[in-house]
């Protein structure tokens, strides 16, 4: 087996004396893209935050192998600052890693221009729609070339053609340097489109409930949404969301 990029083992965090995630156990290699899927609460973020370093389980073990710097979070609302043009959004974690400034503006603007955000880089974040602003922070995030790329909802507010399109985005850029990726989503069509593997947790506080590999391609290949192999992906994975709700009920 190859030797996980990071994992949680074992897990659990508690919130005022209360348990809000686990025993929780995720192993991730290089490269892999996993969705955790799970009802509101159940500890989904607070995975994730483990599995970023920005927090440390009560009990429990986090092993991550990603150096400083190495690893990239996207929020559902892109964590913008208001007063800085979009090149210098994308172009700040790459000043603060040390490089020069002629060479993070340098890559922060080509960052825009594979999101496809050529000509915006002037723009202030109040200028952008939620998708382009969306964008905006994908670049952030891909611009240092993460090794661990952490998404949490990262287009829940945002229309379903927009986030149709920016799924396929992700995993073209996902495709240049192949990060392992988790991704949080309330959407069972969006995990089975973007994950090799899907975890669906159960209600607070979340253990895995079920979890299964998605076979298909990455990239994925174009029709795959309507092919019956994920339209079954998927209703396997609703009937184990509906039924690790209904258990806890
Ligand atoms: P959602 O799908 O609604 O975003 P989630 O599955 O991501 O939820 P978390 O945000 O991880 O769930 O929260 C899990 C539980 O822990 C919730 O009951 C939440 O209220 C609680 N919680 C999260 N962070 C904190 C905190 N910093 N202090 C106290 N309680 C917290």
């Amino acid at each position: 087996m190859t030797t996980p990029l990071a994992a949680l083992e074992a897990v659990e965090v508690d919130y005022r004396g209360r348990r809000a995630l686990g025993p929780f156990d995720l192993s991730l290699a290089p490269g892999e893209i996993v969705a955790l899927v799970g009802p509101s609460g159940c500890g989904k973020s607070t995975a994730l935050r483990l599995l970023a370093g920005l927090e440390a389980p009560t009990r429990g073990r986090v092993v991550r192998t990603p150096g400083r710097g190495e690893t990239a979070v996207v929020f559902q609302h892109p964590t913008l600052m208001p007063w800085a043009t979009a090149l210098d959004n994308v172009a700040l974690p790459l000043s603060l890693s040390g490089a020069p400034q002629d060479k993070a503006r340098g890559s922060a603007r080509e960052a825009l221009a594979r999101v496809g955000l050529a000509g915006s880089e002037d723009a202030k974040p109040a200028q952008l729609s939620g998708g382009m602003a969306m964008r905006v922070s994908l670049a952030r995030a891909l611009s240092t070339e993460p090794r661990l790329l952490l998404l949490d909802e990262p287009f829940a507010a945002l229309d379903e053609i927009t986030r149709r399109r920016l799924a396929d985005d992700v995993l073209a850029l996902w495709d240049k340097s192949r990060p392992a990726m988790v991704f949080v989503t309330h959407n069972v069509e969006e995990a089975v489109y973007m994950a090799a593997r899907v975890v669906v947790m159960t209600p607070g506080p979340g253990r895995a409930a079920f979890e299964t590999a998605v076979e298909a391609p990455m990239p994925r290949p174009d029709r795959f949404r309507t092919s019956p192999g994920f339209r079954e992906t998927a209703e396997r994975v609703s009937a184990a969301l509906e039924a690790a709700t209904a258990a806890a009920a």
